[in-house]
């Protein structure tokens, strides 16, 4: 049981419904298509949709009590004795029903933002804390103004720990959920450029970033990237604990080895294997390890965690392609940083010798866009054989990597079907291809004609 409308009626004490009868509540419901018995139903008001006109709905599905926006009628249709909770916003109430929640239960909160790497950071902290709580993690990427506190109510209630991943598209935005999750651990993975028509800079970006320590246990800790100059006033200002591979962080890595398979890498004298590739991937380790440090578990159990890592979708999925090619999907998103890292990482890559890469377009760049995709080249140097690209502002990392990295094979291609063909011409045994570009490019359809 997570409610009893009893209790709710001190939260919500507009009330209409059936006396102060003691109705359980198993879960919240947001969305009629989904069967959920005994739910509390929240009809929230989108863009393009107005979830109360779904009430008869839900009540047929078995909801037993529900939420209800003031400025809208009741249809007659709903009984008399339905106990309505009434708001001045059902958004608003979600979240401070997930507060009440959160309260009641009572657990270690870790918050988790940043540019990249959210997910992929609250994956592998949730599997540490595995091995010493309960714990509870926000599903996929469910990390906004309505999928947090539907993460909260999902929780058990014998839930020791969770792990809540804060996204944002704008200022203000990772405040609210701060300050809602009152984290007493908040991860700032780093400062990239997601975003940043809304933002105006790299600064606006941080200062963003940065509203997370907002909402902060007044003994809690932040945890941030080292390596970012951009974060260095939050040293001074908070509990901090900095994780990075230049200067002097609290953490300062060392990497042993990096394969596509995996990365060995050694903190503050202890040596870690994460089952991952990538550069970028270790640092996000770090920040585990630091706040595992914290929490005292041991050097066990957090490389245990690590071991047991099971990572969300088409982020460096590995499929065996055409004649034995390494064909790397990691279409899932892409920002110019996740793409410079990413391409860092196939860069290095020791086990095939030819190196092709696919990159499409990325969004929501603003005005900055054409040169945000042209530093792209950056990281590309003479190690990756081709560059094809596919969209419309990416065709400006062609052309910078061709000016760059002349021995590099560069095209643009306006279509899918042909880049798809083209590469798949080129496949051997020794080939690895890496796939990247914005959720909405949809790249991963290519896995068709890359793969067997
Ligand atoms: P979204 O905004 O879509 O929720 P996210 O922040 O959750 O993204 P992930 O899905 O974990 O990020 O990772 C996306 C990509 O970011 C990865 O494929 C990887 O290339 C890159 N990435 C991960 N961690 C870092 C990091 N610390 N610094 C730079 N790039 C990173
Ligand atoms: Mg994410």
């Amino acid at each position: 049981m997570i409610f009893e409308v009893r209790e709710l009626t001190n939260l919500f004490p507009d009330y209409r419904g059936a006396g102060n009868g003691s109705i359980p509540v198993q879960a919240i419901m947001t969305d009629t298509r989904k069967d959920v018995p005994e739910s509390m139903f929240i009809p929230i008001i989108g863009e393009s949709f107005d979830a109360h006109k779904f009430i008869n709905v839900a009540i047929e599905q078995g909801a037993v009590a529900a939420l209800w926006q003031k400025d809208h009628e009741v249809p007659d249709s709903v009984p008399a004795d339905f106990p309505l909770f009434f708001v001045e916003d059902t958004t608003k109430g979600l979240q401070d029903l997930a507060s009440f929640y959160l309260k009641k239960v009572d657990p270690l909160v870790v918050g988790v933002t940043g540019s990249n790497g959210k997910t992929t950071t609250k994956d592998m902290t949730a599997s540490v804390l595995a091995t010493a709580y309960r714990t509870h993690k926000t599903k996929g990427n469910y990390n906004n103004h309505i999928g947090l506190p539907l993460t909260i109510l999902d929780m058990k209630p014998d839930t020791e720990a969770v792990v809540l991943e804060m996204g944002m598209d704008r200022a203000g935005e990772i405040s609210v959920l701060s300050r809602l999750a009152r984290p007493d651990y908040a991860l700032i993975t780093n400062i990239g450029e997601s975003h940043i028509e809304n933002f105006g800079s790299r600064e606006g970006i941080a200062a963003a970033k940065m509203e997370i320590a907002e909402g902060l246990k007044t003994d809690g800790h932040l945890i941030i990237d080292g390596d970012e100059p951009l974060l260095e006033d939050a040293k001074k200002e908070f509990q901090s604990i900095s994780c990075g591979f230049d200067g002097k962080p609290d953490y300062l890595i060392s990497i042993e080895q990096l394969t596509e398979e995996l990365s060995r890498f050694s903190v503050k004298g202890e040596s870690y294997e994460l089952p991952m590739a990538g550069k970028h991937n270790v640092k996000n380790a770090a920040y585990v390890i630091a706040l595992a440090h914290k929490l005292g578990l041991s050097e066990k159990q957090i490389q245990q965690g690590f071991r047991q890592l099971e990572m969300s979708g088409m982020r460096f999925e590995k499929h065996e392609g055409v004649n034995g090619a390494l064909v790397i999907n990691d279409a899932y998103n892409a920002s110019p940083t996740s793409m410079r890292a990413v391409i860092r990482v196939i860069s290095d890559l020791s086990s095939k010798q030819e190196k092709i890469l696919i990159l499409g377009d990325m969004f929501e760049l603003g005005e900055q866009s054409e040169s945000l995709h042209a530093s792209v080249a950056e990281a590309i140097d003479e190690k990756i054989d081709a560059v094809y690209t596919i969209g419309k502002d990416s065709e400006k990392i062609s052309e910078a990597v061709a000016s760059k990295s002349p021995q590099t094979k560069t095209h643009h291609f306006n279509e899918k079907k042909a880049l798809g063909h083209h590469v798949r011409s080129l496949l051997t045994s020794d080939t690895v291809v890496l796939i990247k570009a914005s959720r909405g490019m949809k790249l991963e359809e290519l896995l068709e004609d890359l793969v067997k």
